[in-house]
């Protein structure tokens, strides 16, 4: 995967230089393309999986048009953190482009989104964007409690980058006995059990919390633009993520349905909690 400079205005997209044609899939080619555990985006024939933490490097570190060249279908995972993006995008610099930015989404009313157990919602706020995620999975401590934060390059790749993915042990269990999560191990993928991560010692004691807020970044990535609000998250996964950001995109188009009562109830029986 090869990340390039692009014109102002181009916004985040990738190239499958794999496939003939070499066709762009832009962020905002999400629907259809919903994937387990992971968020894909996909245009025509051409999909791109696992792309939330590279764009949640890219969201963390402001930065708005890049063309990311990539040849398969999915992003490399490297140690299971944004680090390694964060580390490559800053040496290789970022510039500056005056009057060109797009404009940020500024969330005015409310907008609130539930799924299963899973909640998310978007609150009007005077800053840029605030993230206030709780993490509550029953019967596993290290998988619980809150952790907030006010994004900007510097308390990103601080505190949120280097926060790996994790997995509860028997979610692990259940995903190798069906052919996933091949690329994991103990050093990458962050395996809780009750009060404990098994095999590696954590970058945080709260690693999985900011883990989260790393995914949800490059999940709201998927909105094609910048967000000032303030999201309040509890429990949510890649699902809840992308059902939030389908509502903005609604609200953006029509200011007059953006209020609170535009809830979204989950009716499917796999709660998004896990929906890592
Ligand atoms: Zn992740």
């Amino acid at each position: 995967m090869r990340l390039c400079p692009a014109a102002a205005g181009t916004g985040i997209v990738f190239v499958r230089t794999d496939l003939p044609g070499r066709p762009v899939v832009s962020v905002r080619d999400f629907e259809g393309a919903a994937a387990p555990f992971r968020t894909a985006i996909k245009k025509g024939a051409a999909e791109v999986h696992t792309v939330e933490h590279i764009l949640s490097a890219l969201v963390g570190l402001a930065i708005t048009d890049c063309r990311i060249e990539i040849d398969e279908a999915e992003v490399p995972g490297m140690d299971g953190s944004a680090l390694d993006f964060v580390h490559a995008v800053r040496q290789a610099g970022i510039r500056e482009c005056a009057g060109t930015r797009a404009e940020p989404l500024v969330v005015g009313e409310p907008v609130h989104v539930e799924d299963g157990m899973a909640s998310i919602e978007a609150l009007p706020y005077d800053g840029g964007l605030k993230i206030t995620y709780t993490l509550d999975y029953a019967g596993h401590p290290l998988a619980q409690g809150s952790y907030e934060i006010e994004l900007d390059a510097e308390s990103y790749a601080r505190e949120i980058a280097p926060a790996r993915t994790f997995v509860l042990k028997k979610d692990a269990e259940t995903m190798r006995a069906a052919g996933l999560g091949k690329g994991a191990d103990y050093q990458n993928t962050v395996v809780i059990d009750g009060d404990r991560a098994l095999e590696t010692s954590l970058r945080f004691a709260n690693e999985p919390v900011r883990h989260k807020i790393l995914d949800l970044l490059g999940d709201l990535c998927l909105l094609g633009c910048t967000l000032q609000a303030h999201v309040v998250a509890r429990c949510s996964g890649h699902r809840a993520n992308r059902a939030l950001v389908l509502r903005l995109r609604e609200c953006a188009g029509q200011p007059a349905t953006c209020d609170i009562a535009a809830r979204e109830a989950g009716a499917t029986a796999r709660t998004a909690s896990h929906d890592h």
